[in-house]
């Protein structure tokens, strides 16, 4: 992978922490885990998703006012009003926002209220998109295009590292195949590779890979015990009720139990994560 000149490890211990604020960075000990719903839907959404999360607690939230959708028939986010909701959700709460950009004129209108921007898998090879991200400092959460390889992958991230941004983190979030049972196969290989040859944050998204909530903690659990430095995962106040993606969306509940048994995990495997706030409380 010769053009991967800025993803890749300069020795082999290499690894890059990003700052997401002053106290909240992935890819150094602490894990980074970020939850939140596919779509922001309103303010109220928004606000029990963070009551509950914060106490988990994760160290970012997550949603998606524009969305690429397969049809151009649903929801496409709630666009532009979902901004005021980002921002006043960061306001009241102090976690970090997580939301996708999809086109280059986006950019700043989600900077100016987001902490990180992701490009979406099926955005992953829009090169002028990435050119335009290179050119922020945001940090960005680069998603795996549902059938690159992990080539692709480091170049996609090089294309913004190239144009000068530093910060980019990489997600897995599942890759075509057969099997229609899940809807993406989480593949870890590349997880421990990406690990291997770059020297980025690598986090996953066990939520889009598996397509069904049933299947999400166990994947999770997968992920952190293969080495990966965060997760991005999607849960809703009513799952079922979810806009968009509602089969996979964890209730509320299930994201902070989640959250709770990866404790072990991360100590088994050397991270660090902050303590459940309730129970540091009782
Ligand atoms: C999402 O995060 O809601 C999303 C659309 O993810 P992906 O780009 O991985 O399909
Ligand atoms: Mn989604």
């Amino acid at each position: 992978m010769q053009d991967a000149k800025l993803a890749a490890k300069a020795r082999p211990d290499h690894t890059s922490a990003i700052a997401i604020t002053e106290a909240i960075t992935v890819g150094g000990d602490a894990l980074f885990i970020v939850g939140g719903p596919c779509s922001i839907e309103s303010m109220t959404q928004m606000e029990a998703v963070a009551e509950s999360l914060i106490e988990a607690p994760v160290q970012g939230l997550r949603g998606g006012i524009y969305k690429p959708r397969t049809s151009p028939y649903k929801f496409q986010g709630i666009g532009d009003l979902g901004l005021d909701i980002l921002a006043e959700v960061k306001r009241r709460y102090g976690l970090p926002i997580v939301t996708e950009v999809m086109a280059i004129h986006q950019i700043d209108k989600l900077a100016a209220q987001a902490d990180v921007l992701q490009v979406g898998s099926r955005n992953m090879q829009n090169f002028d998109l990435l050119k335009a991200l290179g050119e922020v400092q945001k940090p960005v959460l680069l998603k795996r295009g549902l059938a690159a390889t992990l080539e692709e992958f480091i170049l996609a991230a090089e294309y913004i590292l190239s144009h000068g941004n530093p910060n980019v983190i990489l997600c897995e979030r599942g890759i075509r195949s057969f099997d229609s049972y899940t809807r993406n196969v989480l593949d870890l290989g590349t997880v421990v590779a990406l690990k291997q040859l770059t020297h980025l944050p690598v986090i996953v998204d066990p939520s889009h890979a598996a397509g069904r909530r049933a299947l999400v903690p166990g994947l999770a659990k997968a992920a952190i015990a293969a080495g990966a430095d965060g997760l991005i995962v999607e849960c809703h106040p009513a799952p079922e009720e979810s806009i968009s993606d509602a089969a996979q969306a964890l209730s509320l509940e299930a994201m902070v139990d989640l959250v709770q048994q990866l404790q072990p995990l991360a100590a088994a495997m050397g991270r660090t994560m902050a303590p459940n706030r309730q129970r540091l409380r009782q």
